[in-house]
């Protein structure tokens, strides 16, 4: 199953077992894939549905719904401060490999990037490229950019932490260790020169818990992946065993 091809829908391309294919979704399955006539591939709604479908010309016909099982235990969130040039389009890729299911990129007062709006149509494309590569159930969302004090009101889980470099905190993997149920998590981390105190002081009165994630200072583009890796191996271990 795993070959197969994939695809992303959006729901108003499916109607009750078929799927009308958009031109592009015609010419990706026929002229790049090479896929013919009444060959199967696999659709995908990117909210945890992912369908067997078999093509048959401007449609597909869905033959099964199938089970999948590549997504975390719980929902995490990342709050990533913008880092400069193009460093979060890595952060979106590996991320979405890793499993985040909510990407949520922050403005900070060191922030250096001020995005375009059309930063967040090449966010989106590049998730749901890495969703489908991954095998990802979802493709994770990726949240218009706010500040970061904004953002801070975020959710409702009292499970939130701020990765902060300098200062003696407990080790993210221990913190989670601790955690014995949840279903959300909230992962913070800072541009390259770092949270202003008074941030770091605003997130502690919005219930974030600092947390280190080792003894190196990590680069902005990659303390958002060392973070969500520590997580994941901590919940897919608990989990899988
Ligand atoms: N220039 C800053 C470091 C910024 S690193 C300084 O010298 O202090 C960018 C962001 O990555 C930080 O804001 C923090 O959220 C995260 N980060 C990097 N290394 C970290 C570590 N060892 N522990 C926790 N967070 C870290």
């Amino acid at each position: 199953m795993s070959q197969l091809q994939r695809i992303s829908l959006v729901p108003s391309q499916l109607q009750q077992e078929q799927i009308l294919l958009t031109p592009q979704q015609q010419h990706y399955l026929g002229r790049v894939l090479r896929l013919r006539e009444g060959d199967h591939f696999i659709a995908m709604d990117g909210k945890g549905k992912w369908w067997l479908a078999q093509l048959q010309g401007e449609k597909a016909q869905i033959l099964e719904s199938l089970t999948v099982e590549t997504e975390l235990p719980v929902s995490i969130t990342l709050m990533v401060a913008l880092p400069k040039g193009n460093g979060f389009d890595d952060v979106v890729r590996v991320c979405t490999e890793l499993g985040v299911a909510v990407i949520a990129p922050v403005v900070s007062d060191r922030t250096l990037l001020h995005p375009s709006p059309q930063k967040l149509e090449r966010w989106l494309r590049i998730a749901q490229e890495a969703a489908e590569q991954s095998e990802r159930a979802f493709v994770p969302t990726i949240l218009e950019p706010v500040s970061f004090i904004t953002a801070l009101a975020t959710g409702t889980t009292s499970h939130r932490y701020i990765c902060e470099a300098r200062g003696n905190y407990a080790h993210l993997r221990e913190v989670i260790n601790q955690v014995s149920t949840t279903s959300e998590m909230i992962i913070a981390t800072g541009p390259e020169g770092g949270w202003t105190q008074k941030e770091v002081e605003c997130a502690i009165d919005a219930g974030f818990q600092p947390v280190s994630l080792g003894r190196r200072i990590l680069r902005a583009v990659t303390a958002p992946i060392v973070a969500l890796s520590i997580v994941a191996a901590q919940l897919e271990s608990v989990s899988l065993n």
